[in-house]
């Protein structure tokens, strides 16, 4: 996924360091299965095999069928501001070969029938677990398989209480740290590198934060890694969105889909779905939900 993962358990575990160090080999094998199913990159990934078979109604494993699933509830939760039919438009923006746009695999062009696709292109039949796409088009699930894969680690160390799981600034946080008070969470200052601009406590929950700083596209006019494709290029209204809620796939997906709907329609996608956030515009205005407005 492109990010570094860091689990840390707090105090002695239950059944010692053989079971905790088990567990969270457990933890870890999740990002990579995840990263195996739904990776854009690898040709051999089951999401690229899916791509490949336009038309067809393809079985689809439990981890790429979820991931899709939601990704689509939330493609239709914004009436398409997230939509994750957006690989062919990272794809001619450099995102074609890694997470990052280091070595670029030009020319960047997007293919005409890609740029007509949308979600709803896709069909997921609940039956037999299979999706069809219906048009060549390419599915990224970047916007929600870190998540996916942080709740699936999470599963894993539940037993422990008091944890941490940090996927490149994406979190789910077990109980308490080591002092026994919620975890505080820094939210990075969007425009200032090395900076907090404020900070969240978090118990039992996930924090995930989508932030245009974050994956420049191969060309400079070109912005960022998160997509609007209602206009077509980088999303400008936010600079950072965080989400907490219960659930890291939850929190991620409406993360980025915040970013894309930008502070007023952002904020009101999080609170009609019971979310925290707070989301920070390229002018650093500051936007959040009821719950969160009383920070100093
Ligand atoms: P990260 O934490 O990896 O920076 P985010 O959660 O912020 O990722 O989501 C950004 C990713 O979402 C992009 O890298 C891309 O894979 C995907 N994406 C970009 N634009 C959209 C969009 N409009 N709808 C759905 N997914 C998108
Ligand atoms: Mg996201």
């Amino acid at each position: 996924m492109g990010t570094i993962v860091t689990i840390e358990v707090v105090g002695t575990a239950p059944g010692g360091e053989g079971a905790r160090d088990a567990a969270i080999g457990r933890a870890l094998e999740w990002f990579r299965r995840v990263e195996s199913t739904c990776n854009r990159f690898d040709p051999d990934s089951e999401l690229r095999r899916l791509s490949a078979r336009v038309g067809q109604a393809v079985p689809a494993s439990p981890l790429l069928f979820e991931a899709v699933r939601f990704a689509l509830a939330v493609a239709e939760e914004t009436d398409g501001a997230f939509d994750p039919t957006v690989g062919a438009a990272l794809e001619s923006r450099g995102f074609n070969r890694d997470y990052r746009t280091l070595q670029p695999a030009g020319p960047f062009v997007e293919s005409a029938a890609a740029k007509t696709a949308t979600f709803r292109d896709v069909r997921v039949d609940e039956a037999r677990k299979t999706l069809t796409l219906l048009k060549p088009l390419v599915l990224d699930l970047g916007a929600v398989a870190k998540g996916l894969a942080i709740d699936l680690a999470a599963q894993e160390l539940q037993s422990f209480r008091n944890f941490a799981i940090d996927a490149g600034g994406d979190l789910y946080l077990g109980g308490n740290n080591a002092r026994g008070e919620p975890w505080s969470i820094g939210i990075r200052h969007p425009r200032q590198p090395g900076e907090m601009i404020e900070t969240v406590d978090v118990s039992d929950g996930a924090v995930c934060t989508s932030g245009d700083y974050e994956r420049p596209a191969a060309r400079a006019e070109d912005g960022h890694h998160i997509i609007d494709l209602r206009t077509g290029g980088a999303a400008v209204d936010a600079a950072s969105v965080t989400v907490l809620a219960p659930s890291a796939m939850v929190a991620d997906g409406l993360a980025t889909a915040a970013f894309v709907l930008g502070p007023k329609a952002g904020i009101e996608l999080l609170e009609r779905h019971g979310a925290d956030g707070i989301i920070i515009t390229p002018a650093l205005e500051r936007f959040s939900t009821q719950s969160m407005t009383d920070h100093e």
